[in-house]
């Protein structure tokens, strides 16, 4: 246990793709908690692709400026509490930043666990949490897949596309996943049961996209926008629907790139729906769909695949490697 605290800021604004040396570690005391104050020590953080398109421009969120710590989702445990309303031991979620403690108000906590046994901490910032949710309401709230469909899930080798292509399965849906590298692709479909996967970087993408998808697409689960987008646009059937979730191939090259083709010329000849969400859209729902992710992850339906990385020092690192595609499944850091 550290008697320092950590801390990573966002120190220089990249010109194209995010490198380790944007971030700046620097070292202060550990903080003290003020009354109605709890201390948590941090334990695992999320990473995000979120993370790089947060320092482009505002968002759901202000944009992330230079000199600004690091925002990060992340779960911690309670060591020292000033509040009747969080105690010792406690595992509490937020958005509590890459550093090792950090002193939270019980309103900044987004979920508190009082009791063990506690999920793994890996599935509490993934599978169990935004990772899963954001696959599960942008899949049948905005997809709403019948069985039998045919479902394109791009970044499927990713924590959220892994999630979607799976639940799609589950659905009764005939799922294709796209991913980049032969290798990849073939996890795709021996380990999480997708009826086939493409390899976008093929020079062949779309013939081969075409060939796994003999009906066409009903649903495409777009997690990167750019030119797979564009691609799949050109597939979908009539009444067709585009679920916007990320746009991770326009995060990491310094500007959101062109417009896609066949906006709005495909979706008025095919009548087809794309639609955007941000996950926190559907918060009223999320106990619900909790409990139906937890079954089907504990009932071995559902993988939650997840790719550490060992210590907090590591986190600048984990984010240029989750961007570059060298993941498989969600990008935690314990720290
Ligand atoms: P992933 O684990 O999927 O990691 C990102 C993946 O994107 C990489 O593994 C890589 O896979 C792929 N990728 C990177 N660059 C490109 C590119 N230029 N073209 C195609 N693929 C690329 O991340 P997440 O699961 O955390 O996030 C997936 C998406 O979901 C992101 O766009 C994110 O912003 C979005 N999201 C949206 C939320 C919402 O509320 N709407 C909430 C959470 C996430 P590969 O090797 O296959 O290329």
């Amino acid at each position: 246990m550290t008697d320092v605290n950590r801390r990573w800021f966002y120190a220089r604004k990249p010109e194209g793709a995010l490198r380790v040396e944007h971030f700046e570690l620097k070292t202060e005391a550990v903080p003290e908690p003020g009354p109605g104050q709890a201390l948590v020590r941090l334990r695992m953080l999320s990473v995000d692709p979120a993370q790089r398109a947060w320092m482009m421009a505002r968002t759901y969120r202000p944009q992330l400026m230079p000199g600004d710590f690091m925002p990060a989702f992340a779960v911690g445990e309670v060591l020292r509490s000033c509040t009747p309303d969080l105690n010792q031991g406690d595992l509490v979620e937020g958005d509590f930043g890459w550093q090792d403690w950090a002193v939270v108000s019980p309103r900044q906590v987004l979920r508190r666990h009082s009791r063990p046994p506690h999920p793994p901490l890996e599935q509490l910032v993934g599978a169990l949490s935004i990772t899963g949710l954001t696959a599960f309401f942008g899949l049948f709230e905005v997809g709403r897949p019948r069985p039998g469909e045919t479902v394109v899930v791009s970044a499927a080798g990713g924590a959220v596309g892994s999630m979607a292509l799976q639940m799609a399965r589950i659905a009764g849906c005939r799922v294709v996943g796209i991913a980049g590298g032969a290798a990849k692709c073939a996890r795709l479909v021996q380990e999480l049961g997708a009826h086939a996967a493409v390899d976008h970087r093929s020079a062949n993408f779309r013939a081969e996209l075409k060939a796994a998808c003999p009906n066409g697409v009903d649903v495409y689960f777009d997690n990167t926008a750019g030119p797979i987008l564009e691609t799949t646009l050109t597939l979908m059937n009539q009444r067709g629907r585009v679920v916007c979730c990320g746009a991770v191939a326009q995060y990491d090259r310094g500007d959101w790139g062109a417009g896609v083709a066949g906006v709005p010329g495909v979706l008025i000849s095919r009548r087809l729906r794309m639609e955007g969400f941000i996950v926190m859209d559907f918060d009223h729902q999320r106990r619900e769909a909790e409990a139906t992710i937890t079954r089907w992850v504990t009932g071995g339906q559902l993988k939650a695949l997840v790719h550490l990385a060992q210590g907090l020092e590591q986190a600048p690192q984990a984010l240029v490697d989750l961007l570059a595609g060298a993941n498989y499944g969600k990008v935690a850091v314990r720290v």
